[in-house]
């Protein structure tokens, strides 16, 4: 069974996950950690909840969802998992962050490029992946069939939708990544967001304004 923890990091009010299960096995998804004070709060969970990283996967890589990756990968050394078509983004991180006022040492690479149909394992858990495209070329969805959530990243918001108006941004790719990857798995899907709360799949096919 997998518990699903929530820490909002960053200016830009990020979401970042960690999950783990029984075994005490953990993933961290998209950690945005930036001040000092997050990274002790992120740490310090992990410490005492006695839990052991296994992987530091990212939904996509928008600086605000990656601030926190050189932290993680350092501390816990694990390597960066996202996929190919986000690479640009991470290479122009660090002077999109100055446009920020914000100072970042460069975010590193990825060590492990994840793909559609790909599995994430951890303690008794396993997590799905498939390509969801149109807010970044390479965003990702991560899912569990049997728990019945998804962590969307930007693809997908509790009454809104990512925006496409970054590089590589395409709303009709967006549109149609929900509509292809995300909605088929079904209405009682919890969905986990990079910003804001929680949501189900079947809430946003009724009352979402963008479908
Ligand atoms: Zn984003």
């Amino acid at each position: 069974m997998i518990t699903i923890k929530t820490f909002v990091f960053n200016p830009f009010q990020e979401n970042t996950y960690l999950l783990y299960d029984e075994t005490g096995e953990a993933v961290i998804i998209d950690p945005g950690c930036y001040a000092k004070s997050e990274e002790e709060q992120l740490s310090a969970f992990v410490e005492a909840n006695k839990l052991t990283l296994k992987h530091l996967l990212n939904t996509h890589s928008h600086i605000d969802h990656i601030l926190g990756n050189h932290f993680v990968s350092e501390h816990y050394s694990l390597p960066v998992q996202s996929h190919k078509e986000d690479e640009f983004l991470i290479t122009r991180a660090k002077e999109q962050a100055v446009l920020f006022g914000m100072q970042i040492d460069e975010p590193p690479m990825p060590g492990n490029y994840l793909n559609e149909n790909d599995t994430i394992k951890f303690g008794n858990s396993e997590l799905k992946i498939a390509h969801a495209p149109g807010h970044s070329p390479g965003s990702l969805i991560f899912y569990s069939e049997n728990e019945r959530f998804m962590i969307v990243g930007d693809v997908l918001f509790n009454q809104s939708i990512g925006r496409t108006d970054l590089p590589g941004g395409n709303l009709d790719t967006l549109l149609k990544s929900i509509f292809t990857k995300l909605f088929p798995l079904g209405d009682d899907m919890k969905v986990y967001s990079g910003h804001g709360a929680t949501t189900t799949i079947g809430q946003e096919r009724i009352s979402n304004p963008f479908f």
